[in-house]
């Protein structure tokens, strides 16, 4: 089986320099759950080594070490993380790198790919024990300002949103639709709520809450839709002022809980979910068509067919570190929607990225106070307080 090339750099690596990369695709495979115990299923995805995950419908864990050789496939990824793995090492392996380069004014975006129940959530924002990658990054990223020197200099901003039946919403103030509008920074929803953070202890709760606000089934109120895609935005904003100049540097993290992949006709066909179920599939298929038209080197990307491929616009064809974590089950009764999910993670390997600058702007600061002096001076003063 070829090993994926990463078009120059090693593997398992996003290029120092932010020349053109592709995806950074990972798999995890969540442990088996109480109901799928109880329901008899058998497990039919096997971890083989730290990259390659083998998918059989046929075989269980013993008849895979006895034959060895079974009607299955391989499929292979930058790493495999298996059941036992912690939250801590699939936030080191996926995004501690793009926390790095978020400070160096890169972006960089991680989504979770996978059925309902895979584990997309508990990989993003996880429990109060075991938090997820959305509150490890935070963590991470001031553990990392402070210890740098210029830490006063650094402002952290989060906002978290819902796509939800094509409608985007505030999930930290909730209210009215948000309307997406075009800007030089790419497509923003206006009147998002920006917080301000300053330490990771109030961010759990944040995101918990936000999470909270989630739309629910209407029929199951209190479970989170599984036809909700979350996406969070945490913004690094450094300025500094040298012998002169203002340096001013942006890094974007977008920590994105997709929603659930299955076909959602399948599983309901009353009215209101078919509506709800065509425009599930209308995002989630944009996203593919996405996918295959970066995969085919196509001139046009049909971003604006859906919301959460406009918003995703920056974190797919760059410029962007972007990382996609495929979420699984174990058990045979997922078979289809392990398969599918496997198959779109297989296929976003092939997606590059254009090369990602970094977002760094240099200004001379002339005898009258300029914009971004005056800017500065506030920012200091805000921070002394
Ligand atoms: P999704 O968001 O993909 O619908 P969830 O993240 O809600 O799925 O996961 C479904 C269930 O499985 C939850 O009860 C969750 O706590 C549990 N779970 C998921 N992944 C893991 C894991 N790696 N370790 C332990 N429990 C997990
Ligand atoms: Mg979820």
């Amino acid at each position: 089986r070829p090993k994926i090339s990463t078009g120059g750099g090693e593997l398992g690596t996003i290029s120092e320099d932010g020349g053109g990369s592709r995806i950074m695709v990972f798999v995890r495979l969540r442990p088996m759950g109480k109901k799928e115990k109880e329901a008899g299923s058998r497990c039919c995805v096997r971890i083989v080594d730290r990259h390659d995950v083998y998918l059989t419908e046929f075989a269980s864990e013993t008849d895979y070490l006895r034959l060895k050789r079974l009607r299955g496939r391989h499929f292979s990824f930058d790493a495999s993380f298996p059941e036992s793995t912690t939250q801590q090492e699939v936030y080191a392996t996926t995004t501690a790198e793009l926390v790095e380069g978020v400070l160096h004014g890169r972006n960089g975006s991680v989504f979770c790919y996978g059925a309902t129940g895979a584990g997309k959530t508990y990989t993003m924002l996880g429990t109060i024990e075991n938090p997820g990658v959305m509150v490890l990054a935070i963590k991470d990223l001031f553990l990392k300002i402070r210890q740098r020197s210029f830490d006063g200099n650094h402002v952290v901003h989060l906002s978290y949103l819902e796509v939800y039946n094509e409608t985007v919403r505030d999930l930290l103030s909730p209210g009215r639709p948000l309307v997406l509008r075009e800007d030089k920074q790419g497509i923003v929803a206006a009147g998002l709520t920006q917080y301000r953070a300053y330490s990771t202890d109030e961010v759990m709760a944040l995101l918990q809450q936000g999470n909270q606000n989630r739309t629910t089934e209407p029929t199951r109120a209190n479970e989170t839709s599984s036809r909700s895609h979350a996406i969070l935005q945490v913004v690094a904003e450094y300025r500094e002022k040298v012998s002169g100049n203002v340096i001013n540097r942006v890094g974007k993290l977008s920590l994105i809980d997709l929603a659930g992949s299955e076909r959602a006709l399948a599983t309901d066909q009353r009215t209101q979910r078919s509506l709800e179920g065509a425009n599930i599939n209308r995002s989630l298929l944009a996203l593919s068509s996405c996918i295959n038209a970066l995969v085919e080197g196509k001139k046009h990307i049909p971003y604006r067919n859906s919301k959460l491929t406009q918003l995703l616009k920056d974190s797919l064809g760059g410029p962007c570190n972007t990382v996609m974590i495929a979420n699984i089950s174990p058990s045979n009764l997922s078979f289809g929607e392990t398969q599918n999910t496997l198959h779109w993670a297989d296929r976003a390997k092939e997606i590059k990225t254009k090369a990602c600058p970094v977002n760094e702007e240099t200004q001379q600061v002339h005898e009258s106070e300029t914009d971004q002096a005056r800017l500065l001076l506030e920012l200091q003063k805000e921070n002394s307080d």
